[in-house]
Parts: structure tokens; sequence; C-alpha cells
């Protein structure tokens, strides 16, 4: 069973804000002021990577030596890799704390990120489209990178053995990739809630986690992803953010250590968006 996402009994907020209720502030004003402050929390910055030593020209093609000095980068500036379903409690994580998410599947996160991953006991999601994925290594498929070029997808058992490391966990990324919002109410479901089947039952474990193919979604595919019955869904990029949709930020082959730590820099939102 997986532990609610509240404790019963529990309500949100941060110690101080609890303590400027608990007080009395003599100026209303003030103390409005300071709820507000206390109110905002951190957000846990997310980082999208794609394939990751594949050997190809895709600019989401990061090549492993340079994924392996990110990692270093990272740790280096004394951030803290969480599991991604932290980012639902930022107020129970680490000061600078960080996750890591991977799009697609494509075979080279077994045979190259994740080797960096394990040598730093690195947690991270793999966000699966589930009709790609192949039983096994006779059945492996291919699939496309923006810049046409095609890479092998993983299977299976790597999966598996990822799982097993105690490090990922698997979340759905729709069936086929496709643009969720072009759907009918059908095809929505087969892709939305068939994705998470195929995920329950292909590594026997929790599928609560849903990355929209492309980044894209509206209302109604936030909707799908929650009556599906996932916990938290992930978009890319700029937006409100908020428990489906959590904004991730998408690194690119090239960045150097200023590109990076720009890229994972503070944001603030205010956590009743997490916390529905
Ligand atoms: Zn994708």
């Amino acid at each position: 069973m997986d532990p609610p996402v509240h404790p019963p009994g529990s309500s949100w907020a941060p110690p101080a804000a609890r303590a400027a209720v608990a007080g009395h502030g003599s100026a209303r004003g003030g103390l409005v002021l300071l709820l507000l402050f206390s109110a905002c929390t951190r957000e846990i910055p997310i980082l999208l990577y794609h394939e990751v030593g594949c050997g190809t020209r895709d600019a989401r093609d990061v090549p492993a030596a340079e994924f392996d000095q990110e990692l270093g980068w990272l740790a280096g500036a004394g951030y803290t890799f969480v599991p991604p379903e932290v980012v639902e409690h930022p107020e129970r994580a680490p000061d600078k704390a960080i996750a890591l998410t991977f799009d697609d599947g494509a075979a080279c996160l077994y045979t190259r990120a994740f080797p960096a991953l394990l040598r730093r006991r690195v947690p991270f999601a793999l966000f699966l489209p589930t009709g790609w994925i192949g039983a096994d290594a006779a059945h492996r498929t291919r699939q496309k990178l923006e810049d046409g070029e095609e890479v092998d997808t993983l299977v299976w058992p790597e999966v598996a053995a990822m799982v097993k490391s105690g490090l990922a966990r698997v979340g759905a990324h729709g069936r086929e990739h496709v643009y969720l919002r072009k759907l009918g109410a059908a095809a929505l479901a087969n892709e939305v809630g068939g994705s998470r089947d195929d995920v329950l039952a292909r590594t026997g474990g929790v599928a609560d986690l849903f990355a929209y193919p492309f980044g894209a979604f509206d209302g109604r595919v936030a909707g799908a992803a929650r009556a599906a019955g996932y916990r938290a869904a992930f978009a890319v990029g700029a937006g409100l953010g908020g428990t489906f949709a959590y904004r991730r930020r998408s690194v690119h082959r090239g960045a150097d250590e200023a590109a990076l730590m720009k890229l994972v820099g503070p944001a603030w939102i205010l956590p009743w968006l997490n916390h529905d």
C-alpha cells in the first residue's frame, strides 16, 4: 500500500504560518503580509531529460559524460536528489532538493544514464509510452527523435532492472505518445488509463504518476488523469503548476554549469496549488 498523500488529520501549513496564526499581531496588515510570505513555498525543481548518450545529434540527447558531469555539478552545488513524488511535499524535502525525470524510454537510458544514476544513488522517474516498450529484446521497438533520427526503446526487463535498484519509479506517458487534447473520450481513457494499467501489469508496483506527452494538456486531460487514479501529473515548462500540472525544466545538450544552475534556480509557488 502507498502511504496516504496527507496523513490523517493533517492540514498543510508551514511551521512559520502556523506560528503566525497562533500569534497576536498588532498590525493586521503586517500579519496578512507575513501569512502570505509564509504561505509561499519553494518549488522543488524537476528536471526533464529525454535521451542520455544515445549518440544522436538531437538537441535533447545529452551525451553520457555530460550527464554525469551535470549530476556532479548539482551535487557540488549542495543539491539533494529526491524521488519525484517528494515534489508533492516540498515542506518535507531537504533545503536544496531536486528531482529527475526521464521521458519516452529510450534504451540508452538503461545503458548510459542508469549506471551514472546508480553510482551516485540518484532516485528518478521514468515516464514511459507503454505501447512502445517491448516484452523483451526480441520485441524491441525503435522511436523517432525530434530531429528525425531513430533510437532503440527500452524493453520491460530493463525497466524492471532499474526498478529493482530501488532508484527508479515508473510513471506512465500514454500508450502511443499522442496529443491527448485531440482525443475523444474513449481514446483518451485508453491512453491515460490504459498506460496506467500497463505499468501496473508490467511492474507490479505503483503507477501513480503521469506525464503528458509533449507536455500538452488541458482541463479535460488533467481530469482524465485524475479519474484514471493517478496522484499527480507532470507537464513541461511554464504554467501555474499544481498536482496535475507540475512544471519541469527541460535539459538540452551543451548546458554548461552556469546554464544548469540558472535552469534549476529558485522559483516560488503558492502551496495550495500543489495540495488539493
Ligand atoms: Zn514524451
